[in-house]
Order: C-alpha cells, then sequence, then structure tokens
C-alpha cells in the first residue's frame, strides 16, 4: 500500500495530519483517480473548494492564460484582474467593499482587525469579541482565538484577548456575554467544522438587532458554506439579515488560494486604511483571474440553480439511509453542504469508505460531511448512496 509519494511525504513535512493512505494523482468531474489508477466519487471536493469539479476546461484555461500573462504583481500597482473580480465579488455578495487574501484564516483575521479599527476610529472603547462554541474560524492566532473548540486553542494559550463563547443558536447565551465592550458578534452562518449546523433565522436577527442597537458589528463566516453552497450565493442571503462584515475564501477561487473578507461602505468608512493592513500576495493577478473566472462560470451555467435543484434529492437520500441503516441517525443542514449523523466512529466510517471508492470525511465527533462539487447530478447522489450504505 505505501509507495514513495507516502513515504517522501511522511519524512518531508511536518506531521500535522493524519493523512487518508491515498495519493490522489488527477480528477476529472466529480471523480478523482489515485496514482494506481483507481477511481472515487468525490463528496468532498477538497473541504468546499472544488464547486466547478475537476478539469473544467474554461476555468483551466482561463488559469493558464493568466499564468502565460502576470501571476504576481505587488499591491502597490494596479493589475488588470482585480477590479474585476471585487466588482463581481461585490455584486453576487451585496457588500461594498473588498480586501483579498491567500486563505480563509487569514480573511477572519482581516475581519478582526477591521472590526477594531472601526471601533478605534469611533473612540468606542470596544474591543471585544463574542464567538460561538463549536465554531471554526481557521488557524492563525486571531482565528483560533474565536475557535470555539478549547482543544484547538489551549496549546497556543494566551490567545487574543477578549473573546467570550456564547451557544450557537441560544440567543439569550449571546445576550448574556454583550457589554459595552463588546465590539463585534463572529459566527458561521452555517457551522462547518462543528458538525453542519445551520444558524436558526430568529437567532441571526436576534443578533442583528443586538448589534444594530449597540453599534456591534456582525462578521458572517461563509468560508464554508458560501460561494452557492447553501443554495444562494451566500447563506445569510436566504435569511433577512445582512453581515457588517463577512468573511469568504475555499470555493471562491475554486483551488487557487485566495480568500476575501468584505464590508459595507457604513463600516468601510470608519475601517482599515493605507497602512493598516495588507499583504503580498492577496488578490494578485492569478488568484483575481481565478474569482472572475469562478464568477463567471456560476452565473453563466446557473450553479446556485443547479444546488437548488439537487439539493433536496441529497437530503431525500440521506433520509433513506437514515431509515435503512441503524448506525445512520439524522441528516442536516442545507443546499450542498449536508450532514449525516452516525452512531459508528466517524473515523472507520471515512477509512471504509474511501476502500469502496467514495471520498468523504467528519465534521465534529459523529457527522459525516456531505459537501461534493456542486455539478454533482442526481446519478452521482445515487451511486454515493449505495457506496454509503454498503459501508454503514
Ligand atoms: C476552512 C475554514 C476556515 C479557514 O480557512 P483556511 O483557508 O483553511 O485558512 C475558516 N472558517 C471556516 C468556516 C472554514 O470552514
Amino acid at each position: 500500500m505505501e509507495n514513495q509519494y507516502m513515504k517522501d511525504t511522511e519524512e518531508g513535512l511536518l506531521k500535522t495530519y493524519n493523512r487518508f493512505p491515498v495519493v490522489f494523482d488527477h480528477g476529472e468531474g466529480v471523480y478523482l483517480y489515485d496514482t494506481d489508477g483507481k477511481k472515487y466519487l468525490d463528496f468532498t471536493a477538497g473541504i468546499a473548494v472544488n464547486s466547478l469539479g475537476y478539469g473544467n476546461p474554461e476555468f483551466t484555461e482561463a488559469i493558464k492564460a493568466q499564468v502565460d500573462q502576470l501571476i504576481h504583481i505587488s499591491n502597490l500597482y494596479y493589475n488588470t484582474t482585480c477590479g474585476a473580480a471585487a466588482l463581481a465579488l461585490r455584486r453576487i455578495s451585496r457588500m461594498d467593499k473588498v480586501f483579498f487574501t491567500n486563505s480563509g484564516a487569514e480573511a477572519v483575521e482581516g475581519a478582526l482587525k477591521a472590526a477594531r479599527k472601526y471601533a478605534y476610529e469611533k473612540k468606542s472603547g470596544r474591543y471585544e469579541f463574542i464567538a460561538m462554541e463549536d465554531a471554526f474560524h481557521g488557524r492563525t492566532m486571531g482565528s483560533v482565538s474565536v475557535t470555539g473548540h478549547k482543544e484547538y486553542r489551549e496549546p497556543f494559550e494566551p490567545m487574543i484577548g477578549g473573546v467570550h463563547f456564547a451557544k450557537y443558536n441560544d440567543l439569550e447565551s449571546v445576550k448574556a456575554l454583550v457589554n459595552e465592550k463588546t465590539c463585534a458578534i463572529i459566527l458561521e452562518t452555517i457551522q462547518g467544522e462543528g458538525g453542519i449546523t445551520p444558524a436558526e433565522p430568529e437567532f441571526l436577527k436576534g443578533i442583528r438587532k443586538i448589534c444594530d442597537d449597540k453599534d456591534i458589528l456582525l462578521i458572517l463566516d461563509e468560508i464554508q458554506c458560501g460561494m452557492g453552497r447553501s443554495g444562494s450565493y451566500f447563506a445569510w442571503q436566504q435569511m433577512d439579515v445582512k453581515p457588517d462584515i463577512m468573511t469568504m475564501a475555499k470555493a471562491i477561487g475554486n483551488g487557487v488560494p485566495v480568500g476575501a473578507f468584505a464590508m459595507t461602505d457604513r463600516v468601510a468608512k470608519y475601517s482599515l486604511k493605507p497602512g493598516d493592513h495588507g499583504t503580498t500576495y492577496g488578490g494578485n493577478p492569478l488568484a483575481c483571474a481565478a474569482v472572475k473566472t469562478v464568477i463567471d462560470l456560476f452565473e453563466k451555467n446557473d450553479l446556485v440553480g443547479h444546488v437548488g435543484e439537487i439539493a433536496p434529492y441529497l437530503t431525500q437520500k440521506l433520509g433513506e439511509i437514515v431509515k435503512e441503516c441503524e448506525c445512520a441517525v439524522e441528516v442536516r443542514g442545507k443546499g450542498l453542504i449536508q450532514g449525516l449523523k452516525i452512531t459508528k466512529p466517524v473515523g472507520e466510517v471515512t477509512a471504509n469508505a474511501l476502500k469502496e471508492g467514495l471520498v468523504v470525511i467528519s465534521a465534529g465527533k459523529d457527522v459525516l460531511r456531505m459537501i461534493p462539487p456542486l455539478v454533482i447530478e442526481r446519478e452521482h447522489v445515487d451511486e454515493m448512496a449505495e457506496k454509503l450504505k454498503r459501508v454503514l
């Protein structure tokens, strides 16, 4: 089973992952192939990244053309792609001003800094953050400080100061933490890593009201659930609330590393100014060509509409699995970010699924995470269900 690629990886890289024993070589549509030529149905999409699937010719052609033209230039100069990418992102996100980053964690870092800068400019004396238990926001010091898993934070303490954790979907627990020092409330619109839990509309609306009443900023992290996956471009757009700051990453580059945070004009007016924040790579010509092309292809193929069509079928099929398999107990989520709660050890199930030719990962302790490329069709949902039933 072990081959040279695995040996080199284990020898050369810092051991921060327990990798599955497979070396992926290439992909086509919604399938991946390993170095032995074995075919796998992909229900993970590189963790909600590869929404267009693999080998989309229009996407790869656009990337190749940009590689030939210009890969990188500093943000000290204008380039030919970042403006168009920002305007496209502005249109689909309904936010006003965009800052491009290289990753999700950096988008969260930027959002936290933007919120503190807003409070600083307003001389409000506010600096505290309210975050959620079971939240995941990334692995840098700031983003891990607002991540709601003690195990992720403890080895790196002290964290950034003034972070308090409320219970997700429990408005009273949020209210109990709000005070005159609260600067922003940060949460995922649908908790991903923590177990695929959508925010209840009343919870989000309640938080929005607290923020409006007290000039506290609402930061929604749409890094995993955003970019069409929930059935709208961004999950909050189904819920009649609007964030002041939003973070994005993962699917916006379809695999080219890029993230972003965006804010309303009302916040931007008081927030980051020249000199306050920056990045060497963030929003370079290649990354922005990826973002612009992804958005063009989403619109051209109405991928968001496609998610709306296919998602109920995935829910239905997962529901059938709950009826048929004793160890499957609950389906949750929205659009093409769904979870299947199981009673069997989830690590064993994902490992056995891989042997069956199905790529699926966990979310939290007991949930199988279903985050396929958004281009899946019913036949792929059927194939997934057959494979998963055998495994369960
Ligand atoms: C993946 C993820 C992040 C971190 O993104 P990276 O690109 O891995 O830094 C932050 N928030 C959420 C909700 C995520 O799913």
